[in-house]
């Protein structure tokens, strides 16, 4: 499961889905900055992955290029919903620990 390591709260379906770069978030609870595992990395990977094979595919049929992109905007959305329900069930996340975020204000 996704969880906060600081609020231990679990992290929110619409923070990863929303995220520009979903491996990294900010808990919308604590507002920790978080980080997730490499298994998250690799779950991007194999999305772009589906989804460019998706939108090849899409383009291999013979529907108007109005059809192809109004089918290619709720495919992509699907991916992206399934992409953040695994990262939710199997997705780890931890602090954000990098030396910017550990200097006190004003460094
Ligand atoms: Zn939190």
């Amino acid at each position: 499961m996704a969880h906060c390591p600081e609020c231990f709260k679990r992290v929110p379906f619409k923070t990863i889905f929303f995220a520009l770069y979903p491996v990294w978030v900010t808990c919308s609870y604590c507002k920790t900055k978080l980080v997730a595992d490499k298994f998250v990395v690799m779950e991007g990977f194999v999305l772009i992955a589906v989804t460019v094979l998706v939108c090849v595919a899409l383009h291999l049929t013979g529907f108007p290029e109005i059809v192809k992109i109004l089918l290619a905007l709720p495919l992509v959305v699907v991916i992206a919903a399934v992409g953040t329900y695994i990262t939710q069930l199997k997705g780890t996340y931890r602090r954000r620990g990098n030396k910017a975020n550990r200097l006190p204000r004003g460094f």
